[in-house]
Formats: structure tokens, sequence, C-alpha cells
């Protein structure tokens, strides 16, 4: 067990946890929701310190990441819990993981992931994802400021859902960010996900003044967040307050975990992305087959298709190797 950051004593040996919005009372010998930062003694510990699920070499594309260090491989590390309980998780297994009864992890310390990293050639850095960064928050952070120390660049794919001075001190570290934006209403998160939706705004809105890399996820499930009116907002909200060379990541939704519902049509999601492109310069649909042409990265400027993918095959000879379009010179990426 590892001695986590971010809480204070609230009475005798009751625990406030500081790390996330839910902002947890934690009793003596238990958890706080995400069911992996327990109270011992009237100190907070994070369980899931070091114990890896998921260790694997992707493409950056796989996150995603389409304007970011594009074609490149990126090592992915993801542990287990999340502060979020959304019915329709598509990587439930490790999210929602009972503590006793996980899927098996073996314990890693922060510089064998760096090793492991700087040992492939083709590898720009490591990615925190798989299951919610933000509540593995120290081995996180740990890794990412030896990561740092070596030159690699660190991404995370997170909820957004994490109080501002956690979120502060991972802008010292982390180069990039995809932010999965569930849904665009306090509705929906509250009745899909059981958190609040002003905070999942608030790290978005700083996240976009920050000099990281921020794209955004939102995955499109039928009937619940599909309506073109809100989702209209969303795309506005996006442009006005976040930028218009955000780019957004429209995924396909498939029945998953506790939600049943059928998955989204093709047809909604190219619908979705026409609405969206009328105000941001990278929209790209998710989840389908390359065969739509969906998820090439087109040139604001002088409408070139600069990156061309067919699944994780990359075609990336219409951009220098600063990010610029070699036509127009638009800066397309951060490479
Ligand atoms: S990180 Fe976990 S324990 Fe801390 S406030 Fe969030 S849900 Fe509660």
């Amino acid at each position: 067990m590892h001695e986590a950051q971010f809480y204070t004593n609230s009475g005798d040996t009751d625990i406030k946890c500081l790390l996330c919005p839910h902002e947890c009372i934690i009793k003596e010998e238990t958890y706080g929701r995400c069911n992996v930062r327990m109270n011992i003694a009237g100190k907070l510990y994070s369980e899931n310190y070091g114990k890896v699920t998921g260790l694997n070499f992707d493409p950056v594309e796989k996150k995603p990441f389409y304007n970011f260090f594009p074609g490149k491989m990126i090592q992915s590390v993801g542990t287990y819990g999340c502060n979020l309980a959304c019915s329709f998780c598509q990587n439930y297994h490790m999210s929602q993981a009972e503590i006793h009864n996980i899927v098996t992890s073996k314990y890693y310390n922060p510089s064998e992931i760096v090793e492991a990293t700087l040992a492939n050639k083709n590898c720009c850095g490591i990615s925190y994802t798989y299951n919610e960064p933000v509540v593995w928050y120290e081995f996180m952070m740990d890794i990412a400021e030896m990561a740092k120390e070596k030159d690699l660049v660190n991404t995370v794919v997170s909820n957004g859902y994490i109080n501002p001075k956690p979120l502060d001190k991972m802008l010292n570290v982390i180069d990039g960010f995809n932010i999965d934006l569930k849904g665009f209403s306090k509705d929906f998160y509250i009745k899909l996900t059981k958190a609040t939706f002003y905070p999942v705004k608030e790290t978005l809105k700083k996240i976009a003044k920050s000099n990281a890399h921020l794209e955004i996820t939102n995955l499109i499930i039928p009937g619940l967040n599909d309506d073109p009116v809100i989702f209209g907002e969303m795309t506005d909200w996006i442009a006005s307050e976040l930028g218009k060379n955000t780019p957004l990541h429209i995924n396909r939704y498939f029945p998953c975990y506790k939600l049943n519902i059928e998955q989204t049509k093709i047809e909604t999601l190219v619908e979705l992305k026409k609405i969206a492109s009328k105000k941001l310069n990278f929209v790209y649909c998710g989840n389908i087959s390359a065969i739509y042409g969906e998820s090439n990265t087109i040139c604001p400027k002088c409408k070139k298709t600069v990156i061309k993918r067919l699944g994780y095959e990359i075609y990336i000879d219409q951009i220098d190797k600063k990010g610029h379009c070699v036509q127009c010179k638009y800066k397309i990426a951060v490479c």
C-alpha cells in the first residue's frame, strides 16, 4: 500500500479525500467510492499503486489521439478502479473490478515502466489509460515525472473528474489529454455515471488554457445522448470555450456492462459528425470500419486529406515533421 495524496483528516480517524469532486468521507478500514483508496488508522492509502492490469504498446491512434504524434506507438498502462459508475462502461472488467475479485494484476515499480518504454525506439511515451488514471494518481505521477526526465511524452485518457489542485500538478508533467465527455447535461451525468457534470467542464476549460494538447471523446448511445440539438449545443460549447481546433472523436457504442441498448447506427454518427464539423476543425467517427472514411484528417484551410487512416494503418505524408500541412502550412498536429 502506498500513502495517497490530497486528503485531510476529518474528525478523529475519518478522512476526507480531496482528489476528485466526490470528496468522500472515508471511515477507518473502509474505501471511498472508487473502491481503491482506503483509510487505515487515519491515513489514506492507494490500494492499486503499482498493480498493473494492462501494459501494451499501442498505436497512439488507439487511445484515441489523432492530432498528437500521429503514427507513433505509445506504452499503455492501466490498473483497476474508477471514480465514476457508468452503466455503459466499455472497460468495466478493469474499471469496475471488485477489490478482492479483480482481473489479474502484476506489480511494477515506476522505473520498470519507464525502462520498458525506452527500450522500444518507435515509442514516443506513455499513456495512462484502460481504467481511470485519476484513481491511481500517485502511481501515474511517479511514472510521469520519471518519464519526463527521460524526454518521453505523457498522455492521459480520463473522465476528467478531478479536483483543480491535483489537476494543476498533472499539468506540469502530462503533455496530452483525451477527456471522455460522456454527455452534455447534468441529468445524463447523474443518472448514467453517478457523478456531476460541472467539474468535467471545468477540467476541460483548465486543460484548454494550459500548454497540454487536448482531444475529446464522446460515446454516442442511442436514445441517451444522440439528440442532435443537445449534441449541437455541446459542439458549440467546445468551439467557444475550448477552441475550434479541439479534436472530437464521436465514437460508436456497443452494448456493454449494465446497458443493453442496441449499438449506434453508422448513419447517426455520420449525421452528428456533419453537425460538429460546422463548428470544429477536426471531427472523427470512431469504433467504425475504415471503409466509411470518417476518420481521416482534413486540413481546415486547404481541405486536403493530410492524414489517411485505414484502421491502424496511418498515412501521414501530407504533414511535415513539425505537424504542418505541406500544402498550406496550417498547424495540424503535435509531432
Ligand atoms: S478519488 Fe476515490 S476516494 Fe477520493 S474522492 Fe474520488 S471517489 Fe472518493
